[in-house]
């Protein structure tokens, strides 16, 4: 038995819409303070996967086991345009029932780390791309208890706010320790960011395969350019074209 326990266990879930059948057979595990990526193509069947993980909807087959609380970054999460970042970040906690001022207070404790600090009074369309996705992740960090769930959280992004993104990222989900189950249809964001990526198949969606990822040196950018990314981006690419 592994020291570290399974925050998340998929068990050969099956699930369609009406006759449209989108998953066939998915099993998978996420281990605690794992990176996982979910990597597959559009409309295969990832955003339904996390709807089953938090019991949005539930499967015609097969077992998911969640072991913590859940929280769940939707794709395209979006700010209310009419509230300050703070109290768009507090809302989740309002709706808790925690009063303002605790709620607040809370949020600023984290606004450093999060990239946010002298934002919090601002409204949400004066920040930049990158500053909206670092405040919808703290507002979903806040509620969670150890387990993320990243809908695709960079998919709005260009290419170099990304990257910086990806290992702000890293750094962050260092310091404190979650567990994050992510989606993305990118192959070098998947390599980069997890510890493992299960590479999904066209709907009917089934795991076409599953990839351990590991570095001997910290992730940076160099690492994109290591002869091992490469290797591991034509593993996946040769499991995507299997
Ligand atoms: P992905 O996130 O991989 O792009 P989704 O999980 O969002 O894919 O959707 C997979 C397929 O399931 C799509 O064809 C989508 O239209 C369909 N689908 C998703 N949710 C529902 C629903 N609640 N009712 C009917 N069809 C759905
Ligand atoms: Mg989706």
């Amino acid at each position: 038995m592994s020291i570290y326990q399974n925050k998340i266990t998929l068990s050969h879930i099956k699930k369609s819409f009406g006759t449209a059948e989108i998953l066939k057979d998915i099993s998978l595990e996420v281990k605690e303070g794992q990176v996982v990526a979910l990597l597959g193509p559009s409309g295969s069947g990832k955003s339904t996967i996390f709807n089953l993980i938090t019991g949005l909807i539930v499967p015609e087959e097969g077992t998911i086991d969640v072991n913590g609380k859940v929280g769940y970054m939707y794709q395209n999460d979006t700010m209310v345009p009419w509230k300050k970042v703070i109290d768009n970040i507090a809302l989740p906690l309002r709706f808790q029932g925690m009063k303002k001022r605790e709620a607040r207070e809370k949020v600023v404790g984290y606004l450093d780390t999060f990239g946010l600090l002298g934002y919090e009074d601002k409204y949400p369309g004066m920040l930049s791309g990158g500053m909206k996705q670092r405040a919808n992740f703290l507002k979903t960090y806040l509620t969670s208890g150890d387990i993320i769930l990243l809908d695709e959280p960079f998919g709005a992004l260009d290419s170099m706010t990304r990257k910086k993104m990806q290992s702000w990222l890293l750094s962050v989900t260092k310091e404190m320790g979650a567990t994050i189950l992510l989606i993305t249809h990118d192959i070098e964001e998947a390599i980069f960011l997890a510890d493992k990526v299960y590479v999904l198949s066209d709907k009917p969606a089934t795991i076409l395969g599953e990839v351990q990822v590991a570095f001997d040196a910290e992730r940076t950018e160099a690492t994109l350019l290591e002869e091992r990314f490469l290797l591991y981006k034509k593993e996946i690419t040769d499991i995507l074209q299997s």
